[in-house]
């Protein structure tokens, strides 16, 4: 259900992370997130970046926010969006270096190549036994955020398929096992975190439009089962709260990872079956290359479009940000479009200030659309000219 993009027109969001302020320096580690709220350094650090997030969201105008992702540690190339989970979670232990199975991952292995980094620094558990919730604490990292702002705080969690297929896994032994075991145990936690008054939830990379796009289909590593996976996943949520399912085309070390983007044609079809209220999709990057397909094949669903790139630098103006805008116009209701970013930040590779623009240029892009259409617009504080020093 509509809980969090209903009271806007046109809303705008960004996809999860920010980059990380310099002075953010302690890390959880192994630690679980209410042990690591005792210590007093990680707790005034952890509250102070939170802050710092959500008041650049407020600033640049943005109606749905996030928590930039604050509970990731330091690491590699955004390492920690992968290993978060199954650090917490029951049922897995010890750590190993990714390797030979890490094909799957579709990223290349050589020396010498910036991705050769993240496959070394991609130190995962082993599966060990029954998997559960374990340690996750998705409700009281949601409620950290939410008390300090009163916009929708939208929370991200990988997706069960990605856990187990960068995993070692000694118990299962069976793929189609494994992900449906951590699909039960997060389908838990996510139904808390709805119960705790989360309104809106976001599911990030199900494995549908990369598998369309490769081909690599199998009885496992197929579009049908990863939808089978996201319906189990969400079950029970839609009726509490607001459900995304993200897409976008990989964004390790702010690298692509195809050489020319992929179409999501061939993965519409299933993506129109996921159970969730909005999809977002990465269209900045390929200049918008599939809205028309998106607008006539997802149809029951709002639509998320990235209208600015999460692995340039050059900070995208409000023109070309309301050109992208205006040519989703064409293909899909404004009732039904949301902006948003093609992907998360990141907390490596990118400047705050840029991410910063770039939050400001998806509300300012959006607003001179909003005034073509007679809607109202977003307060963008960054962009009050009474407040210019100069
Ligand atoms: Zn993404």
């Amino acid at each position: 259900m509509y809980t969090a993009s209903a009271g806007s027109a046109l809303p705008t969001t960004i996809i999860g992370s920010l980059p990380r302020p310099g002075w953010y320096t302690e890390n959880l580690g192994r630690r679980d997130f209410r042990e690591a709220m005792v210590e007093r350094s990680y707790r005034e650090q952890y509250l102070d970046a939170v802050s710092t997030f959500l008041r650049d969201q407020e600033v640049a105008g943005l109606d749905i926010v996030t928590d930039g992702d604050c509970r990731f540690d330091a690491d590699v190339a955004g390492h920690n969006w992968f290993s978060y989970a199954p650090l917490r979670m029951a049922g897995f232990s010890g750590a190993r270096a990714y390797s030979a199975q890490g094909g799957k991952a579709g990223i290349p292995h050589k020396p010498g190549h910036i991705l050769h980094d993240v496959l070394e620094t991609r130190i995962m558990p082993d599966l060990v036994g029954p998997v559960g919730r374990g340690n996750l604490q998705y409700s009281a990292i949601w409620k950290a955020a939410q008390r300090l702002t009163t916009r929708p705080v939208k929370f991200g969690t990988i997706t069960p398929e990605l856990i187990a297929m960068a995993v070692r896994d000694f118990h299962y032994r069976d793929l189609r096992k494994a992900i449906m075991a951590i699909s039960d145990a997060l389908n838990e936690e996510l139904n808390e975190l709805a119960d705790a008054g989360c309104k809106v939830i976001q599911m990030e990379e199900p494995q549908i439009h990369l598998l369309a796009a490769k081909g690599l289909v199998d009885e496992v590593l197929n579009p049908g089962f990863m939808v089978e996976v996201f319906n189990n996943t969400v079950r029970g949520l839609r009726g509490k709260t607001e459900i995304w399912c993200h897409t976008c085309w990989g964004n390790p070390a702010a690298q692509r990872l195809f050489a020319a983007q992929p179409s999501y044609e061939p993965a519409l079809e299933a993506l129109d079956r996921v159970d969730a209220d909005v999809i977002t999709f990465e269209t900045c990057s390929s200049g918008g290359m599939d809205l028309e397909a998106i607008g006539k094949r997802i149809r029951d669903k709002k639509i998320c479009i990235g209208v600015v790139d999460h692995h340039t630098l050059q900070v995208e103006t409000p023109e070309q940000v309301a050109g992208l805008i205006r040519k989703a116009l064409q293909f899909i209701a404004p009732e039904r479009l949301i902006l948003g970013s093609d992907c998360g930040m990141g907390r490596e590779g990118m400047s705050r200030r840029h991410a910063f623009y770039k939050m400001v240029a998806i509300v300012q892009g959006t607003n001179l659309v909003r005034r073509e259409l007679k809607l109202p617009e977003a307060r963008c504080l960054a962009a009050d000219e009474r407040f210019s020093m100069v």
